[in-house]
Order: C-alpha cells, then sequence, then structure tokens
C-alpha cells in the first residue's frame, strides 16, 4: 500500500488538474516562442517557472530551430545529457556543454545582460541585491574586497574578504572586470565569473560604486548602468544618520560622499527610485530582460 498515490479529495482533484492544463499551456506557448525565434534555448532553461523546469531537455530542443527531432539525441548523447533528464536537473557541465554543442550546431544562443546598479550609500542598495539573489534568472555578482567583514556579513556570501597581497595577484593577473577604492578599502569585480553566468544566458549583476560603473561603461558600452535614488533627499540624510555610532565627522563625510554620488546620476541610462525593495528589483528584472535581445 506504501506506493500507492494519496487519496485526494475533490476540490484538491480539480485543483491538480488545473495546474496540469496551466502547466502543459506554459509548455505549448514556450515551444511555440522557441520556434517562432522569439525565445532562445538559455532564456527557457533559466525561466524560473516549475513547469518549465520540470520539461525534458529532450522536448526543449525538439521544439529548437536548427536541432529538431533528429539531432536533439546525438547533441544530448555528446553533452553528457540522459535522455530523460529535466531542464533544472541539469549541471553546470552540462550547461556549458550544451552550450558548446548549440555553437558547433550554429544555434543563436542569447548572452544574459550585464546591468551595473549604483547609488549613493543608504539608499538601500544591498536590501536590493539581497532581494534578488535568490532569483533564478539573476545572478548577483560576488565582489571581493580588502575591508575586513562586519558583524552578519559572510565570507563567500556578502564578500570574497582577501587580503590586500591577494588583491594585488589578482590586478596582476587581470582577474578584475573593474576595481575601485572606497572608503579606505579596495573592491573589485572578479571577470571569469560574470563571464560564466552571461554564457549561460543568465543576466548579471554588479551593485558597485560610481568609479566602477564608469569603467564598466568603457570597457562593456552594451551594459546597463542603473542609479538608485532615494525618494527625497530628507530620507537620504534620515537613513544616513540613523547610525548613532558614527561621530559628528564620520555622519558629515558619509552625507558629502552622498551629494557627490547623487551628482553623477546623470551618467547613467536609468534612474529607479527606491519606494519599494520589491518595485526596483522588478523593474531591474524587466530592464535585464529588454537589455538581452
Ligand atoms: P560596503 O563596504 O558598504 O559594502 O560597500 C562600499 C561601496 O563599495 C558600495 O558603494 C558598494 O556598491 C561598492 N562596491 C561593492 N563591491 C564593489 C566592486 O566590486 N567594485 C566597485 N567598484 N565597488 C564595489
Amino acid at each position: 500500500m506504501a506506493n500507492m498515490p494519496p487519496k485526494l479529495s475533490d476540490s484538491q482533484r480539480l485543483a491538480a488538474s488545473d495546474k496540469a492544463v496551466q502547466s502543459r499551456r506554459e509548455r505549448a506557448d514556450v515551444k511555440e516562442r522557441l520556434k517562432s525565434g522569439s525565445l532562445g534555448i538559455f532564456d527557457v532553461i533559466n525561466d524560473p517557472r516549475e513547469s518549465i523546469q520540470r520539461m525534458r531537455v529532450r522536448e526543449l530542443l525538439d521544439a529548437a530551430p536548427g536541432v529538431g527531432v533528429r539531432r536533439a539525441f546525438s547533441i544530448m548523447s555528446r553533452a553528457n545529457i540522459s535522455k530523460t533528464r529535466r531542464i533544472g536537473g541539469l549541471g553546470i557541465n552540462q550547461l556549458q556543454n550544451l552550450r558548446n554543442e548549440m555553437l558547433l550546431n550554429k544555434v543563436a544562443i542569447t548572452r544574459g545582460a550585464l546591468i551595473v546598479m549604483s547609488g549613493p550609500g543608504g539608499v538601500g542598495k544591498s536590501t536590493i541585491t539581497s532581494f534578488l539573489r535568490e532569483h533564478p534568472s539573476l545572478w548577483v555578482s560576488l565582489s571581493a574586497t580588502t575591508r575586513e567583514p562586519r558583524e552578519n556579513e559572510k565570507d563567500g556570501r556578502d564578500y570574497l574578504f582577501i587580503t590586500d597581497e591577494k588583491f594585488d595577484q589578482m590586478i596582476a593577473g587581470e582577474e578584475f572586470l573593474e576595481w575601485a577604492e572606497f572608503a579606505g578599502a579596495r573592491y573589485g569585480t572578479p571577470k571569469r565569473a560574470v563571464e560564466q553566468a552571461r554564457e549561460l544566458g543568465r543576466h548579471v549583476l554588479l551593485e558597485i560604486e560610481i568609479a566602477g560603473a564608469r569603467q564598466i561603461r568603457k570597457s562593456d558600452p552594451a551594459a546597463l548602468l542603473v542609479f538608485i535614488s532615494p525618494p527625497s533627499w530628507e530620507q537620504l540624510v534620515e537613513r544616513l544618520t540613523a547610525r548613532g555610532t558614527d561621530s559628528a565627522e564620520r555622519r558629515a563625510a558619509r552625507l558629502a560622499l552622498a551629494e557627490e554620488e547623487m551628482a553623477c546620476s546623470g551618467e547613467f541610462d536609468e534612474v529607479l527610485i527606491n519606494h519599494r525593495v520589491e518595485e526596483v528589483a522588478s523593474a531591474l528584472l524587466s530592464l535585464a530582460t529588454s537589455r538581452a535581445k
């Protein structure tokens, strides 16, 4: 009896069948869009909906122009992907193999967009990044820094906390996409991880200060630069001066810096006002999606 399906009430059965119909519809829609070329293979792979993540890789490839039923199996076997594998179960090596196979077969694949987010201290950038960190189609880059971890900060989650020597080595090895000094410490974006995520179609978000944003503007003119602005200057002052532990000089320095940072908003492609974290996060996601096409 242990393997019998659970007994469902009528309403549970109805809900389950509604969900199944909805999933089939979502999958059919995605396959249609793949066929017409309005979606690429990696757009589908990065689609977080459960119905899509549960779709078989074979179905995805069958529907992709330039692949089709005939080539799907040979591509999967060369990419080391079993016939029954679902999209959500693909590992990083398999994704990379799949990307290489697509390139060999001259199937167009979309690279993820690069989104740079800057703004004055105290505007809530790190709350926005934490909010977006869980999102499957966007990868939040992990910076390296020479500053000391704050309480509650974890190495490998908030930053890679590294020594000055290691930072020097990384500069010498050209391992940074950009780096800058800020408030007595150095911060940099490791290049390889950003490249890897973008190649697999994921959008990448950098949360960096303005000098770094300027470097990205130069090295990658297609990157989208977004400035996060407070609802009002008064609200920013309130947030910046709220830390009771700061000395008067420290508070004044933080305000002066914020004023300088606010004056740079005109250099950015978009300015988003941080009324609510959820709103800013969803605006960033739609900007990324429209940029990647
Ligand atoms: P905090 O020390 O408060 O975490 O960050 C200080 C500033 O450094 C913030 O404005 C943050 O956006 C910026 N920052 C963090 N990581 C990087 C990075 O990799 N490159 C640059 N240029 N700035 C960064």
